[in-house]
C-alpha cells in the first residue's frame, strides 16, 4: 500500500492535508494522526470494514476494543445512559486525555467495541485531531498508531517507522504533549473505576467523585484471580525489543543495584541501557544512559518515556534497567507503563 505522509506546520496554511486525510476517513481508509496523548491510527468508527483495517495494520488482537474520538461533547448519538458524573468529567476534562466508558448504542458496530456492549469515548486536545474529526463528519475509532505490543509513538517519525506501507495516510503535527495514553474511566458502574491511569490523575478525578478508585488488577502482576476489566491490559504492551527490568525502592540503593547489575551484564558482553533521571544520570558508571528528565517534573518524564524506550531499540541494547517513580499523580501512569514494558520483571531494593 502506498502511504501518503504530510506534515502540518501551520494549521491554516496546511489545512489541505487535513482535508485530504478527512476524505480518506470518509471513504473507509485509515489515517494516523497526532493527539496530545500519543499518535492515533484512525478510521470511521461506524464503518465495520474501515475499523477492521486498523486491526490488520497494527496486528492488534480482535478482542481489544478501540476508543472513539469525537470533536463535540454531545455524544448522545453514540451512547445510552450518560450519568451525571460522566457529564461532569466531560465538562471538566474534555478536550483532554480522559476516555469515558459508557453503554454503546447499536449504531457502533461490534468490531469497534470488540464485542462489548460498552465503548470508550474521548475528545482529544489537539487542533489537528479535532479538525480531522470535524471535517470527516465521523466519530473516529483510534488506538495508538504503533504495531501492536510496541511502545506508542509520540511523533511522526515513529509512526512512519511502524506504519509506512500499512495505512493510507500519516498526518504529522507536533510531538505529543502528554506522552502516555489517556486515562480510561468506566462510568457504567458506581462509583466509576479507572481501568488505565494517564494524564488525568486519580486526584483530579476525585474532585468530581471522591469514591473513584483504580482497578486493583492493573498495577500488579497479571494473575488468574485478578482479571483486569480493560481487555487490552492482558496483552504485552509498550515493550521495546530489549528485555526491561525495573529496580524499585530507595533511590540510593537503586543506583547501587543498577551499577552492580550493569557490571555483570557487561562482563557477559551485553549492551545495557539505563533509564535514569536528571538527578541520577551522572551516578552510573557504564552503559547507555538516557535521562527521562527531572524527578520534580513527572509530566516531562511521562512525555519522554515511550520515545526513550524506542531510542534504546535504535541503540541496539540487549537489556534495559530502569529506575522507578513515586506513584502519585501522573507517576501512577508512568509506573503502569514501565511495569508493563518490563513484563512485571521488578527487583525491589
Ligand atoms: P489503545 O489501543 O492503546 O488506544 O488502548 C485502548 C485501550 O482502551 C485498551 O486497553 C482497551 O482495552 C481499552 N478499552 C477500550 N474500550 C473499552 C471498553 N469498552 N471497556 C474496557 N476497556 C476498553
Ligand atoms: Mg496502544
Amino acid at each position: 500500500m502506498n502511504t501518503k505522509v504530510s506534515v502540518i506546520e501551520d494549521l491554516h496554511l496546511d489545512k489541505k492535508y487535513i482535508h485530504e486525510a478527512a476524505e480518506i476517513i470518509k471513504s473507509g481508509g485509515v489515517v494516523a494522526f497526532p493527539t496530545e496523548t500519543v499518535y492515533g491510527l484512525g478510521a470511521d468508527a461506524l464503518n465495520e470494514e474501515a475499523v477492521k483495517k486498523i486491526f490488520i495494520a497494527k496486528g492488534r488482537p480482535q478482542d481489544n476494543p478501540l476508543i472513539i474520538h469525537v470533536c463535540d461533547k454531545d455524544v448522545s448519538l453514540l451512547v445510552n445512559d450518560i450519568p451525571t458524573v460522566a457529564r461532569k468529567m466531560m465538562e471538566n476534562f474534555w478536550p483532554g486525555p480522559l476516555t469515558i466508558i459508557l453503554n454503546k448504542k447499536d449504531i457502533i458496530p461490534s468490531v469497534t467495541s470488540a464485542g462489548l456492549c460498552t465503548i470508550g469515548i474521548r475528545m482529544p486536545a489537539n487542533d489537528i485531531a479535532l479538525k480531522l474529526i470535524e471535517l470527516s463528519g465521523k466519530p473516529i475509532a483510534a488506538p495508538s498508531a504503533n504495531i501492536s505490543g510496541r511502545p506508542s509513538p509520540t511523533d511522526i517519525e515513529r509512526c512512519v517507522q511502524d506504519l509506512n506501507g500499512k495505512v493510507d495516510y500519516i498526518l504529522g503535527g507536533e510531538k505529543s504533549n502528554v506522552g502516555v495514553e489517556s486515562t480510561i474511566v468506566d462510568c457504567t458502574i458506581d462509583p466509576p473505576c479507572i481501568l488505565r491511569p494517564g494524564g488525568i490523575t486519580l486526584e483530579m478525578l476525585r474532585e468530581i467523585d471522591d469514591k473513584i478508585y483504580i482497578d486493583p488488577a492493573i498495577m500488579t502482576t497479571p494473575s488468574e484471580n485478578l482479571k483486569p476489566k480493560a481487555p487490552g491490559m492482558k496483552y504485552r504492551h509498550y515493550a521495546p525489543k530489549a528485555k526491561v527490568t525495573i529496580v524499585e525502592g530507595n533511590l540510593q540503593k537503586t543506583i547501587e543495584k543498577i551499577n552492580e547489575i550493569v557490571q555483570n551484564y557487561i562482563e557477559k558482553d551485553l549492551r545495557v541501557g539505563i533509564i535514569a533521571t536528571e538527578e541520577t544520570k551522572e551516578l552510573y558508571k557504564a552503559g547507555e544512559i538516557i535521562s527521562l528528565g527531572s524527578r520534580k517534573e513527572l509530566y516531562a518524564v511521562a512525555k519522554n518515556l515511550f520515545e526513550t524506550l524506542r531510542a534504546f531499540d535504535d541503540l541496539n541494547v540487549d537489556v534495559i534497567l530502569s529506575e522507578s517513580f513515586e506513584e502519585e499523580g501522573v507517576g501512577i501512569a508512568i509506573m503502569n507503563r514501565l511495569r508493563k514494558a518490563a513484563g512485571f520483571d521488578i527487583i525491589k531494593v
